[in-house]
């Protein structure tokens, strides 16, 4: 039989973005509803390191971007979650490292060092000694430059946990047995259409489902905004012998160029063992090539940034994905959160993790300009066919 249901928001996406605004409009009393293809995470989300970027990565050339002036309060903004005085409770979460390291094997350029002198960043950045650092710095072989970030890193499993449990039960998983349609007005969307089994009606419609996005813009006959994909080529690598593991690492290492040659975080595999996830030029140019290239480029970096290290014997993998993101000129990297309304359809891509509890910020101001109501809960029982969505396992237990 035809069923109704009608709530306040029906959010389209349950990665960092649907998850933060979704928690932020339970805790406000309204009636969101959030529907997710596949399972919690399972996009860029569970493929991100992790960082809560406070912007030094992107000022590496001396200079202090829109970008880097944007993201600079994420991770206070992250770090009062995480003591439970913040937005959101993450209290439960598990924070890999309160700081990354930045290191450099020879002498950085003038430029360089005229920043990391500056006092743009001071108080987010230090110059330390090996001594004040990890043991596989502490090496009388190291003499190269070690600067700390105040920038800490997080295992995302845990914090979409947090930010998803409370709420599980309208976290859901879309049915595959029932074709999804939209029922659009003159201005706008009214419903969603599963199949001839229900009808879910809302004021409001957010797109947060990363480069699902560009398919139901393109379902809905929305132009604009357009969506651009950025490609990566990600590496990992874990110590054969699970009691010789990788040392645990965060750390970019810098070269002469403006972007870290490599960026490493460090997670924990199901049996415990480190997996070192490997990010930065590496993975930038490594798109398109086989996984046994990039490996052995892999292999010969990892001897070239830190030649004083013995590894264990190692064993590989590589992880192919595209960073969704508002359309720029040139492909280059978006500045900040991003939040488009096109009548009552909001189309959001945070393009950094960090920066979810601002793009929640900006959709929340964008729904209450557009007067969204709160209604009494609507006790109607949800259809059997919409059923809990599960959470995707973590990357590391996925591509070894
Ligand atoms: C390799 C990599 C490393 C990164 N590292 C960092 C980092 O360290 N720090 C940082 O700040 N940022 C990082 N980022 C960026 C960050 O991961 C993303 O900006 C962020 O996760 C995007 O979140 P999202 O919720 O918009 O999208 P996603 O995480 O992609 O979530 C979208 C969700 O929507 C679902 N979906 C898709 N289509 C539909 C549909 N039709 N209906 C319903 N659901 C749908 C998907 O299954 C998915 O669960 C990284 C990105 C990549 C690729």
């Amino acid at each position: 039989m035809q069923q109704t249901l009608s709530v306040d928001v029906v959010i389209i996406g349950a990665g960092i973005a649907g998850l933060w605004l979704h928690h932020r409009l339970k805790q406000l009393g309204f009636q969101s509803l959030l529907l997710e293809k596949n399972a919690i995470g399972q996009g860029q989300t569970l493929s991100s390191q992790g960082i809560i970027h406070g912007g030094a990565k992107y000022a590496l050339n001396g200079i202090l971007s829109k970008a880097t002036q944007a993201i600079g309060d994420m991770p206070a903004r992250w770090q009062a979650c995480l003591q439970g005085e913040g937005d959101i409770d993450l209290t439960a979460a598990t924070m890999l490292a309160p700081h990354q390291l930045m290191w450099s094997t020879d002498k950085l350029s003038s430029k360089m060092v005229s920043f990391f002198a500056s006092k743009a960043l001071a108080s987010r950045m230090q110059a330390i000694t090996p001594d004040n650092s990890t043991a596989l710095f502490h090496h009388p072989d190291f003499n190269g430059t070690l600067y700390q970030l105040d920038e800490p890193v997080l295992d995302i499993p845990s914090v979409l946990h947090c930010l998803a449990e409370p709420y599980q039960d309208s976290i859901l998983q879309i049915p595959t047995e029932h074709e999804m349609s939209w029922k659009t007005i003159d201005k706008g969307v009214q419903a969603i259409q599963f199949g001839d089994e229900l009808t879910l009606t809302a004021q409001h419609f957010v797109l947060t489902a990363g480069e699902g996005n560009e398919t139901l813009l393109a379902e809905l006959g929305i132009s604009q905004p357009q969506m651009q994909r950025r490609p990566l080529q990600m590496v990992l690598c874990r110590s054969k012998k699970p009691n010789q593991p990788l040392p645990a690492l965060y750390a970019h290492s810098l070269g002469a160029g403006s972007k870290p040659i490599a960026t490493i975080t460090s997670h924990y595999d199901k049996t415990g063992n480190v997996v070192w996830y490997i990010g930065g030029n590496i993975a930038e140019q490594g798109v398109g090539k086989s996984a046994s290239q990039l490996q052995q480029e892999a292999e010969k970096l990892l001897a070239d940034i830190m030649p004083w290290v013995d590894l264990p014997s190692l064993e590989w993998a590589v992880h192919a994905v595209d960073r969704a993101e508002p359309k720029q000129s040139a492909l280059t990297r978006p500045d900040t959160a991003f939040v488009e309304s096109v009548d009552n359809v909001h189309i959001a891509w945070p393009t950094k993790l960090a920066l979810a509890p601002d793009l929640a910020d900006k959709t929340l101001h964008a729904l209450q300009q557009a007067s969204l109501q709160q209604h009494d809960l609507d006790n109607t029982p949800l259809p059997t066919c919409l059923q809990p969505a599960p959470f995707a396992p973590a990357l590391w237990d996925r591509v070894f």
